[in-house]
């Protein structure tokens, strides 16, 4: 079984991902990292981000181990990793570079400890339209800038990182604005995916909406949106 979770910046994907890799034994693909990863080796080798062939280089000899090596890092999800990652991703030779390794992910899903999984949990903007075009179940997750800014800003306060809500929401915004107006690959909904909107609603409540969803797809029934 393949699920995408596509949305904007702290929608709350993670949140899902999470809770549907554990109830349905799915390995969990965070594809934001390969984007981090990429931004992050271009910051550290002191690359110019608008350096297009180099972006691309880092994509195409990109491994999961180098992957983990930059995740350890700690811009990996700061600002700086998360807007090195936003510029990068926008260029088409760095995306068709990091295609191949995402697809194949499901083809052989693993948990980080190698033992096989059940199928995979896609995290990300473009796996539904276009990683995974033909996902079993797909999932649009967003929530207003001011929302999605404010966790954000918490989630980095509770880390102990320094930072003010009104740097949140313009980092966020110029993120939005570069994610969805790029030609490559923009930030939208498949056609075919269930938008949930989590401004309001608590965890729980979306759940019991996803959870017939993929209880639907599993045996094999139309799904009701
Ligand atoms: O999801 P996360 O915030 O880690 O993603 C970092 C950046 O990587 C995003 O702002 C976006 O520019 C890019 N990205 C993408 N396509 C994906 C996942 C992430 O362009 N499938």
């Amino acid at each position: 079984m393949i699920i995408t979770i596509d949305g904007p910046a702290a929608a709350g994907k993670g949140t899902f991902c999470n809770y549907l890799a554990k109830k349905y034994r799915l390995a969990y693909f965070d594809t934001g990292m390969v984007y981090r990863a990429v931004g992050l080796q271009m910051v550290l080798t002191g690359c110019d981000l608008k350096d297009q062939a180099k972006a691309a280089e880092f994509a195409r000899t990109l491994t999961f181990p180098k992957m983990m090596e930059l995740a350890a890092h700690k811009d990996f999800r700061s600002d700086v990793g998360s807007n090195a990652a936003s510029v990068v991703s926008a260029y088409p030779d760095v995306r068709a570079a990091l295609l191949k390794m995402q697809q194949d992910f499901a083809l052989n899903p693993v948990f980080a400890d190698g033992s096989p999984a059940k199928g995979v949990v896609y995290d990300g903007r473009d796996t539904g339209t276009v990683v995974c075009p033909n996902a079993d179940l797909k999932l649009f997750v967003s929530a207003s800038t001011e929302i999605r800014a404010q966790r954000r800003y918490e989630e980095f306060l509770s880390k102990g990182i320094a930072t003010t809500y009104e740097k949140v929401l313009q980092d966020m915004k110029a993120r939005d604005e570069r994610d969805s107006n790029r030609s490559a690959a923009p930030l939208k909904p498949a056609d075919d995916a269930v938008i949930i909107d989590t401004s309001a609603k608590d965890v729980e409540v979306n759940m019991q909406k996803i959870i017939p969803l993929v209880e639907a797809v599993l045996q094999n029934l139309t799904i009701e949106k």
